[in-house]
């Protein structure tokens, strides 16, 4: 049952910090709530449940990773009205896992339950354009800028492109990820076929940057406006899909580091954020920093909180949605995360079984796999996480495991 407490407050004021009233916590055994059933929907299940509470999860597929481990799955889509008012009917607190997931669904939602993050919030990292235009308007706040860019929207703007934005990147403004809906481009001629092929809809240009390596920060921000930030994490990427994770990134500098800890403390600050934010930034190759985007919610390259930091980022925005306090972000021991996609089922064309025992025999790995049945190339299915007393050692076994699985190191 919903606590009593849930009907009397302005739960839609609760982003405003100054607004805020003396909220109870809640508690468990309640119900929380989560929009989309993948593996962050799972993840997320289950830190709520080991912490004692309840996990309804709104999805519109059968079988996916959240469903089987919840407490109860609403099979429905994300603007299913009934659907949405059983959620309100059930819990005391919402959150979100799909990053698509329609804001004016949050905001229906947000009239009469605690909302964490709310439409606004998610609203802006929906949009590759509402999202530069809110990292460029924060800019003297967070001491970073994204990439040079222009809106593509007709063929007058294509013909209007400056060539101090060429080479670049051709980025659809909804619906991007993993690299999917991005095109690399050299010229205007190949900005006008790139449009063309992603059939006409609204398109950022990028300048493509000469990039040193790329960071991301995981941050979290509670409702009472009190916010924390997680180790610096080093990323690498292989076609377009987060590859590893590595914390403390190797290239990462004390100055890289205290910057943009303080650009994503300043980014959650100005959005009145609730809850858990992954900005991900690139390092130049003369040093600078540029923001690239944000993802509102837990994050890919954050799964190493859960086996190297005291808490981890679905604990994280558990206490956060719940109005606890937030929890220690200190890392105990040094990690490498290895993302397990499809491909590895596969020698050549021929299916085969991983071998789990033989990677899970290596000191300091720790597998999570997503309750997926059906790998395909490119398909996130789980990920490892390497720890060690040492940066070195978590390597060590992050290489002797791509040695176990077929993978480049
Ligand atoms: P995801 O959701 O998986 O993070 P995405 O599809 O939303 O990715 P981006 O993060 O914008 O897309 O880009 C994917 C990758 O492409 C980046 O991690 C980076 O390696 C490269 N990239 C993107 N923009 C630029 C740029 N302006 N200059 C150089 N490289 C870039
Ligand atoms: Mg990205």
């Amino acid at each position: 049952m919903k606590p009593d407490t849930a009907q009397r407050v302005d739960f839609a004021a609760l982003a405003e910090p100054q607004f805020l009233p003396a909220v109870p916590s809640a508690n468990p055994p309640t119900w929380l709530g989560v929009m989309g059933g993948g593996q962050l929907g799972r993840m997320f299940a289950q830190a709520a449940q080991q912490m004692g509470y309840q996990v309804v999860v709104l999805e519109p597929a059968a079988d996916c990773p959240a469903g089987q481990v919840a407490q109860r799955l609403i099979n429905a889509g994300y603007t299913d009205g009934p659907a949405l008012d059983e959620l309100v009917a059930q819990c005391a607190a919402v959150t979100t896992e799909f990053e698509n997931v329609p804001a004016d669904s949050l905001a229906r939602l947000a009239q009469q339950i605690f909302v964490a993050p709310n439409a606004a919030g998610v609203s802006v990292a929906q949009d590759r354009i509402a999202e530069k235009t809110f990292f460029v308007g924060c800019a003297e706040k967070s001491g970073v800028l994204p990439a040079p860019h222009k809106v593509i929207a007709s063929q007058a703007d294509i013909d209007a492109i400056g060539d101090e934005l060429l080479p670049g990147i051709l980025k659809t403004v909804r619906m991007g990820y993993d690299g999917k809906g991005q095109v690399r481009v050299a010229s205007r001629e190949d900005v006008r076929a790139a449009f063309e092929s992603m059939g006409g809809v609204t398109c950022l240009l990028e300048k493509m940057l000469p990039l040193a390596y790329e960071i991301s920060v995981l941050t979290a921000r509670g409702v009472d406006g009190q916010s924390v930030v997680y180790p610096i994490a080093e990323n690498v990427h292989r076609d377009g899909i987060l590859f590893t994770t590595t914390v403390p990134g190797p290239n990462v500098s004390i100055e890289c580091a205290q910057k943009a800890q303080a650009a994503a403390t300043a980014f959650v600050a100005e959005l009145g954020y609730v809850g858990v934010l992954c900005i991900e930034f690139f390092v130049l190759t003369d040093g600078s920093l540029v923001v690239n985007e944000m993802a509102p919610r837990p994050h890919n390259s954050g799964h190493y909180t859960m086996d190297a930091c005291i808490t981890s980022q679905f604990a994280q925005q558990v206490r956060a949605m719940a109005r606890l306090p937030l929890g220690d972000v200190r890392q105990h021991s040094p990690a490498v995360m290895l993302n397990i996609l499809g491909d590895v089922w596969f020698e050549g064309e021929t299916y085969r079984e991983p071998s789990w025992d033989k990677v899970v025999a290596l000191p300091g790995a720790n597998l999570h796999l997503y309750g997926k049945d059906d790998p395909r190339p490119g398909r996130k299915m789980g990920h490892v996480t390497f720890v060690g007393h040492t940066l070195d050692d978590a390597q060590r076994q992050f290489e002797a495991a791509c040695a176990i699985l077929g993978i480049a190191p």
